[in-house]
């Protein structure tokens, strides 16, 4: 008998839909995949990083980006974060105020340079420091994180026996950790046992987002033929740490690891010199995450397993961010679906599996 299953509609809690004629294209590819609320990633050109349209200087502010989302998606979420990009301009004065207004729900850490448009970031102890983090704490905002050590050059920035988010894990963040136990932290897009490590031992403030690539490939997927689109960063890693992810969100006890896909469009991938990192998997996000619990063993035929697939999919990301749920619901089904690249108002975009050459998935979606 074919395997089909009801969901509510999902929280993407880690997705970039950028800027420009492209922006509604973006959103509607995650309504059509049964998303109710999303969490929308502030490194744009320039990035969200103050609160007001009214505030000072040439950044983007949380207010206008929000009033952007609706417009360009028609106002179909029934919530919209956007987290405020932490620069060497944000003030524990920002965050109170923020915080105040409602507008400041998150805020986000990259490392300097360490992906794309992430020009602006400073280190993260910075934040200690000047008392950033501390405002966050006092006012509930929580800290998202890209969890990988900056200026890591040479061998220790991808070896066998360590990584830049294996360092950030172990030396960098058990600081700020340490410094303020009531800070709500998502480690987002984690890549590494190090990491799954690190959330399970740590308290129930920290959470973590797992990307439907890191669940389905590791290093070995990109390197045989250099298939460039499966190019995110963190990078996906090796047998072992895709083992301790897979362990952790089809761990029946799960509360602390939920959906944030880190789909990322991108309309020129691979340059002359380079690549852009990030994998799109708008529309087609559930299914991607129902086959890689299956790869783990998870066998979706199994109701008791159909509730841990939801709880890690629906649950655990709006409980973290205190969202209420959807009524709505949609269903997946074990037949194939063709994939198709998605047409934008600007070119094309390949979602990740068109990309690694497979027209077709195993699972597909009724909204
Ligand atoms: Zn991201």
């Amino acid at each position: 008998m074919t395997i089909s299953f009801s969901l509510p509609y999902w929280a993407d809690l880690h997705a970039h839909f950028r800027q420009g004629p492209a922006l509604g294209d973006f959103l509607r590819a995650h309504a059509e995949m049964g998303c109710y609320a999303v969490l929308a990633m502030p490194n744009t050109k320039p990035p969200v990083a103050k609160i007001l349209k009214s505030d000072g200087g040439d950044n983007w502010s949380i207010e206008g980006y929000l009033d952007d989302i609706k417009q360009a998606s028609g106002d179909v979420f029934d919530d919209v974060i956007v987290p405020l990009y932490l620069t060497k301009e944000t003030t524990p004065a920002m965050i109170e105020a923020g915080a105040k207004s409602g507008l400041l729900r998150a805020a986000k850490y990259y490392p300097p340079h360490g992906t794309t448009n992430a020009d602006f970031g400073q280190p993260l102890l910075s934040y200690l420091d000047n008392d950033v983090f501390k405002a966050m704490a006092e006012s509930g905002v929580t800290l998202c994180v890209h969890g990988e050590e900056h200026g890591i050059h040479g061998p220790d920035y991808f070896d066998r026996d360590t990584n830049a988010e294996d360092i950030f894990y172990r030396e960098r963040l058990p600081r700020v950790v340490d410094t303020l136990p009531d800070l709500n932290i998502i480690a987002e897009h984690i890549t590494t046992k190090t990491a799954c490590d690190f959330v399970i031992q740590a308290g129930d403030q920290i959470g973590a987002t797992v990307t439907p690539q890191h669940l389905l490939y590791t290093v070995s997927d990109l390197l045989q033929g250099l298939k460039y689109h499966l190019y995110c960063l963190p990078l996906v890693k090796f047998a072992r740490d895709r083992d301790a992810l897979r362990n952790a969100v089809t761990d029946p006890d799960n509360v602390k690891f939920f959906a944030g896909t880190d789909s990322a469009p991108h309309f020129d991938k691979v340059t002359e010199c380079g690549c852009a990192a990030g994998c799109f998997t708008g529309r087609i996000a559930p299914q991607l995450y129902a086959q890689g619990f299956e790869e783990a063993g998870c066998d979706l035929s199994s109701q008791s397993n159909q509730e841990i697939f939801k709880k890690f999919l629906c649950e655990t990301g709006p409980a973290f961010y205190g969202l209420k749920s959807s009524d709505k619901t949609f269903s997946l089904t074990k037949t194939p679906q063709k994939v198709d690249a998605l047409p934008t108002a600007d070119k094309d975009v390949l979602p990740l599996p068109l990309g690694l050459g497979q027209s077709e998935i195993p699972w597909s979606i009724s909204v």
